[in-house]
């Protein structure tokens, strides 16, 4: 299996070349050339078989030639046994025809650990392979960086950089990136956005003496690799209540439109998804874009569900490409106009009919607020602010069965729960003295000469 960048500048690699790279060197997204088909026999049987068993399967799609079977099981299986739930991502059903999808069983309580975990037990194994090391960049709304210094810290081969936007994320959340004693993990609270901090990032990557000098690499949600990792349990959790025999949607609460992609990935690859729902907070690019076909910059507001409060959504570019018929130049002056203006329109050709299968819906902070209280009243369950998001989504349509993908532990975000329910959610017992230990933190001006000076002090 070869990846292609979605501008048409970069020459194709395989899995594990698109996987160490992050971004494309021509700025754009690595996809695979074509999609993996799983035939309706080879879906069913996912219904008897265990998570990482699943994840290895599709795992082996994408790598290709890049991976043995049994490096592939090998990798999953290692990943998947950090999480503290033994079906992996279980699914409660919270009312008639409508399931939550719990993906925050892993060590920092939220979903980007699905992809995380899996990401380093990749990374180790193929630095190993070339005896090489890399700096990681890593910019992150609040669960990304997390995950990543979790998933990370202590390694041999990869020296971790996180910036997050200061006093913008929970202390939960800042907690689980800074309170990681070991040095190959360093964070940076940057005065500006999650926006800001990825601009940063960007700007590091597209630096190319720079990013050779320090070999740097990215796991964002740009990574290809984790949207293989999340396609699993759209197959899993379907499969579970009658896929592929019956159609079920999706409601993904959305910010940089990883998740959502990886949706979009499973239904390519033969999952009868009926629709997925892209849920938002007030922060609604996407969701104004998928209603208007105007994809437009406005301004981040703070809200309940930080890790969403996003308005440039990387992963859209790789909707994008798919959407017009995989045409690179279109999408080269698209994005290039993007860059310069905030503002494109989504042409008529992919996106005309897109409100059926891809409705946006934006969600007020009234109305999560509103859901976490009832969700209480009606299940006895407390359930996080992005969760809220894509639970009150769903409930603004009749959908057939759907599942609403539940992206964090309540105890991540125990200020907007307490606010909205009137309930403290307690921290699960696994995540120890995480309040006791000290943090490490250089805050820094959002300003990419001041961050290329840290990340290279720290080599
Ligand atoms: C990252 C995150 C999201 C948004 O996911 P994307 O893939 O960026 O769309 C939603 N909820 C939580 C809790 C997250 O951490």
């Amino acid at each position: 299996m070869r990846y292609i960048s979605t501008r048409g500048g970069a020459p194709a690699v395989d899995f594990t070349e698109a996987l160490l790279a992050g971004l494309a060197p021509d700025g754009g997204l690595y996809v695979p050339e074509s999609w993996p088909q799983l035939s309706h026999e080879e879906i069913a049987g996912f219904a008897h078989q265990p998570y990482a068993e699943v994840a290895a399967v599709i795992l082996k799609q994408f790598a290709g030639g890049a991976l043995t079977d049994d490096e592939a099981s090998h990798a999953t299986e290692a990943a998947y046994a950090s999480f503290a739930h033994n079906a992996v991502t279980p699914l409660v059903q919270i009312a008639p025809d409508q399931w939550l999808l719990e993906l925050f069983h892993g060590p920092t309580l939220a979903f980007k650990d699905v992809a995380m975990q899996l990401l380093a037990q990749l990374y180790d194994r193929a630095l190993a392979e070339r005896g090489r090391k890399l700096t990681i960049a890593c910019a992150t709304s609040g669960d990304t960086g997390g995950a990543a210094v979790e998933a990370f810290r202590g390694s041999k081969r990869v020296d971790l950089v996180v910036l997050f936007p200061h006093g913008r994320i929970s202390e939960v959340q800042r907690r689980f990136m800074t309170a990681a004693p070991e040095e190959n993990v360093r964070c940076i609270a940057v005065d500006g956005t999650f926006d800001d901090c990825q601009a940063i990032v960007k700007a590091l990557f597209a630096d190319q003496t720079f990013a050779r000098e320090v070999d740097l690499s990215g796991v964002n949600s740009i990574n290809w690799a984790r949207i293989v990792a999340q396609s699993v349990y759209y197959f899993t959790s379907a499969v579970a209540l009658g896929a592929p025999e019956r159609e079920i949607s999706f409601s993904v609460p959305t910010g940089n439109f990883g998740d959502a992609f990886a949706g979009y990935v499973a239904q390519q690859m033969g999952l009868p998804i009926k629709q997925i729902l892209v849920a938002t907070n007030s922060n609604d690019i996407l969701s104004r874009a998928l209603a208007t076909q105007v994809y437009e910059k406005g301004e981040v507001v703070h809200t309940q569900s930080p890790a969403m409060d996003i308005q440039v959504a990387s992963n859209f570019e790789r909707f994008f490409f798919e959407r017009v018929g995989r045409n690179t130049s279109l999408t080269v002056k698209s994005f290039a106009e993007f860059g310069a203006t905030g503002r494109i329109s989504l042409p008529d050709q992919g996106f005309h009919w897109i409100t059926d299968d891809y409705p946006g819906v934006s969600v007020a902070e009234g109305v999560t607020a509103e859901t976490m209280k009832e969700t209480l009243a009606k299940t006895g369950m407390l359930i996080d602010p992005h969760t809220a998001v894509a639970v009150a989504a769903l409930r603004m349509g009749d959908h057939g069965p759907i599942i609403a993908l539940s992206t964090a532990h309540p105890a991540k975000f125990p200020e907007a729960v307490q606010a909205a329910t009137g309930r403290h959610p307690a921290l699960p017992a696994r995540v120890g003295d995480l309040f006791a230990r000290p943090e490490r933190i250089t805050r820094l001006p959002a300003d990419i000469e001041a961050v290329k000076a840290f990340v290279r002090a720290g080599r």
